[in-house]
This record gives C-alpha cells, structure tokens and sequence, in this order.
C-alpha cells in the first residue's frame, strides 16, 4: 500500500478540515492539500517520473515540503529528502549517489547546486493525477542519507511498510493524536521533523511550518498560543533552549500539547527543568535511520511522575520497546547478554530497513541474521526499561544532529599543511556536544576553518582546534581517542584556539 493513500481519504472523508499552515496563515485544507499533491505528481510526470524513481528534495522548511512529499508519494516515486545545512557538494554527492531523476530546490539550495554543476527546479504544479501510484510495501519511499563511519553518507532505503509501521505505532505506543492537534516543523523536515507528518495526515490535524523556517523560540511560543494543542519534535538542545527561552519570558508555553525529544542523549537536569515549567507534555522517543522513531518511547506519565518509585531511573532509559520491534542486547558475536549487562542494541521488525542504498557492505554489516545492529550500547533492566550507554560508532551528536568524525577529519587531512587530524566531541552545556579537532601541521585555524566551510556543512566544523606535535597511538596505530577527550578537561586546554563559529 502507497502510505499517501491515507491524504486521499482523509481529504476524502474532511474536506474542509485545516491541512496547512505557514505560521498563522491557514495556506490549504485537506481537499486542497490533497489537489496540490495531485498537481505536483502531475508536473513531476509530465517532468518523466516514473514509479521508483527517485526525487531529491534540497530545500528549507515550507509548505512546499509537504505538497512535494505527497505529490512525490501520489505519482509512485521515493523522495530523498536531503539535509538542508549540507554544502552543495555534499547534496550533489547525494543526489548523484541516489541517481535521482529531479531535483526540487528553493532559490538558495539551487544556486548551491548550480555551483556544482547539478541544476535543479522549483516545486511546481500541472494537471493533477487522478489515480495515485500503487506502491507494494516493500517499496522504497525515502532514502534518507545518513553521515557514514566510511566519510561517505550511506542512503537508509524506507519503504512504505516501514513509514507504516512507525506511524501505527507512534499512535499504540507514543501519543494520541486526534483531528484537533496540530504539529509544527520546527526541526528539518528532511530529518526526523518530517516523518511526523504521517501520522498526523492519517488522524487529519493541521500541519504548520513556522515563518522562520526552523528553530526559533519565541515563534514556537506563540504558534502554540495562536493554533493551539500543538506538537513538535525536539531534540534535547532545543528542548533546553525552549524552556531557558519561556523561563526568561514568564511563558508557561500555553497551546502546547506535546514535544517528543530524541536523537541524541538528553541531560537529567534538563528534562527536569523542562517538565517543572512546561509540565507534563514531553515524550522520549529513540530511534535511528535505519529504524525511524519506534524503537522506543517513554510515555509522558513516565517523564513527569515523580512520585513513581522507579522515576529516576526510568527518566534516564529511553523507555521501552515500541509496539512493532523485538529488541535484544548482544556482546559482539551476537550473543543474548543477561538483564542489566551492556552490549549493542539489536532491533528487528516491520520497522527496520531492507538495507543501504546499493551498498551492500554496509548493509552486510548493518544487518546480522535478521537483526539490525543498530551501533548503540545499552542495557536492558528487568521491567524492560532501555538505557543508552554508549555509540559503538565514533559519531558526535551536536544540537542534535549527527557529526562522523572521519568526514571532518577527511577535509581536515586534505588541507596541503596538515599532517595528521583527529577529530572528537566535547560536552557542551548548549549544544550537547561540539566538535574539537586535533591537528599536527602549520595550518592555523582560520584556515583550517576557511577549508572547512570550503568543503563541508557549517555545522560540521570544528569549534576548537588544538595543535599537538603528533597524535597519541596505540601499537596497531589506532588514533587513540579516550586520550584525546582526557586533553579536553577545562585545566588541559592552553594551546586551544577558537575559531569562529
Ligand atoms: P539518526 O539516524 O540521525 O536519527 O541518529 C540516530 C542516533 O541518535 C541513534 O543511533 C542514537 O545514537 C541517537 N539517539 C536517538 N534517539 C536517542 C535518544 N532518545 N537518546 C539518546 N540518543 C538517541
């Protein structure tokens, strides 16, 4: 089943009924959401998309998201949502690598590919279609890049049975939602943020893309006060900043029905201060690419009742496991390890991907006799509460946002005066964790940081750079990393130079 068949009948069923929004302008209900997919599927056949095809999207947060997604979905083809903070060659490596047909982009993210020789349309629209493409469920309907351990980003093939699968047990397992609700795209909508966006065409609430087009506080505060019983997914940064923000303005976030958080560690301190001022409106999800959103949730009871015996410890797992997966933890020949003991999180189900897009290496070392090994260390307690311990992978989660180390360290190494590079992740108060390169050479870090923002998105660059003679080793050469973190204590960094951010 095509998973935008749930548009149709929705449109069907509530024609007048809200659909979207940009800020407080109501831009389509649900007949005219659903016409405006049906006349981008128009346009993107007319444009030679044919069922399977892939349609890259580069672009900000819009309503246009949401009409190229369906209009996408309606005429049969899989959309590649792509990052929209990734450098143009970044995009272009992405887009060539999916083998994209199109490539839909707004103005800016057009003229960043254009730069690299990859042209690029606006979202347009032509006679609708009037029958929506047939898609089996183990059809691709988005490719999503993930940043890859290789230094190459890896395409997580999700299909429609997976997308249902997710969105069926958000509703069993995370929150109710209802034709009253509201969801606001407040993160990427290439990321995590747009996957909400299913669940909510399936129960017919309104969608709302906020004027700035990202993150921004205040915005936030005040779409929830205007729609009312609004939604968002946060991750724990913005999490922290939402409610630093309300505090400061006496805001108590009024309209705010609920936040999922995840996609990366949250602080205690932090969950706790935002349930104290907000109340009990957040929700813990922990999902991955390859598995998205439904691995786990903490109910929002789970987060804010404190007179539970068991609060504590529970508000520092990542709940349980969702309706639609098996979870196991394993050492590293796959074996069950016994309640409480750490090993890597293995997640199988309708949720988790066939595999990476034509990668079948990765794949291979992905997915072990049925069962995805998700990189994650954790442990299982006896009332089957998940805690994270620990990424296996070297990767830095930054605001949010997944960094591997190995991309930032490649362009490093490229620049003529480097001589080694290793690159780890700090902990930070705002943002999680921030990037922190260690470098032997004569390069200074203006123009190490002038290389970077050269090569690869801004937010990947590194904050710190710190000069070392050469990098510590162990005996097979390994770049040993746990001693590089040991260097970053705050009585330990004299030779730090920052570098504008
Ligand atoms: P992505 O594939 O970009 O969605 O990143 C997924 C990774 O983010 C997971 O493999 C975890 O390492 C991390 N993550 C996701 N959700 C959580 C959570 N609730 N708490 C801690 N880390 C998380």
């Amino acid at each position: 089943m095509n998973i935008a068949l749930w548009l149709e009948r929705i449109a069907r069923a509530r024609p007048d009924a809200p659909a979207l929004f940009l800020g407080r302008e109501m831009l389509a209900d649900y007949a005219g959401l659903d016409r405006r997919a049906r006349a981008v599927a128009g346009w993107l056949q007319e444009q030679g998309v044919r069922p399977g095809d892939r349609v890259a999207l580069f672009m900000g947060n819009a309503p246009e998201y949401l009409t190229a997604l369906y209009g996408i979905w309606y005429a049969g083809a899989a959309a590649v949502p792509i990052n929209a903070k990734l450098h143009g060659a970044e995009a272009a490596w992405i887009i060539a690598n999916a083998e994209a047909r199109l490539v839909l982009a707004d103005p800016d993210h057009r003229a960043a590919l254009a730069a690299e020789g990859v042209s690029a349309l606006p979202v347009a629209e032509a006679a609708p279609v009037t029958t929506i493409a047939a898609r089996a469920p183990g059809d691709l309907a988005w490719l999503f890049y993930t940043s890859g351990t290789t230094g190459r980003p890896k395409g997580v093939m999700i299909t429609h049975r997976m997308l249902m699968a997710m969105s069926l047990s958000y509703l069993a397992d995370v929150d109710a939602v209802t034709a009253e609700d509201a969801t606001l795209y407040a993160a990427p909508m290439s990321h995590g943020a747009g996957l909400y966006a299913l669940v909510h065409v399936l129960r017919g609430a309104r969608h709302v893309c906020p004027e700035s087009g990202g993150f921004d506080e205040g915005e936030i505060l005040d779409l929830a006060q205007h729609h009312g019983r609004l939604h968002l997914f946060a991750a724990p940064t913005m999490v922290r900043r939402l409610t630093a923000h309300a505090r400061a303005k006496g805001a108590r976030g009024e309209g705010l029905r609920s936040i999922t958080y995840g996609g990366g560690p949250m602080y205690e301190a932090d969950i706790r201060d935002a349930v104290d001022w907000f109340g009990p409106v957040f929700i813990q999800i922990y999902g991955q690419g390859e598995a998205p959103m439904a691995i786990t949730a903490l109910s929002r009871d789970e987060v804010a009742d404190r007179s539970h015996p068991d609060w504590r410890a529970r508000l520092g797992s990542v709940g349980r496991a969702q309706s639609v997966v098996e979870i196991r933890i394993a050492d590293a020949q796959g074996r069950d390890l016994a309640e409480g003991e750490v090993g890597e999180i293995l997640v199988r189900g309708d949720l988790v991907m066939p595999g990476y897009w034509q990668n079948p290496e990765a794949t291979a070392s992905a997915l072990r006799d049925g069962w995805l090994w998700t990189g994650d260390l954790g442990r299982m307690d006896s009332d089957g509460y998940l805690t994270l311990c620990d990424r296996s992978k070297d990767m830095i989660i930054s605001g949010g946002t997944n960094i591997y180390p190995r991309e930032v360290e490649e362009v490093l190494l490229s620049h003529p005066e480097v001589i080694e590079a290793a690159v780890v992740g700090a902990p930070d108060p705002d943002w999680g964790e921030v990037v922190v390169a260690f470098v032997a050479g004569t390069a200074t870090a203006e123009a190490l940081d002038a290389h970077c923002r050269a090569h690869i998105a801004r937010f990947k660059r590194p904050k710190r750079y710190i000069a070392v003679e050469s990098l510590p080793r162990n005996n097979y050469g390994k770049v040993l990393k746990t001693a590089l973190r040991a260097r970053l204590a705050p009585d330990q960094d004299a030779e730090t130079s920052d570098s504008t951010r």
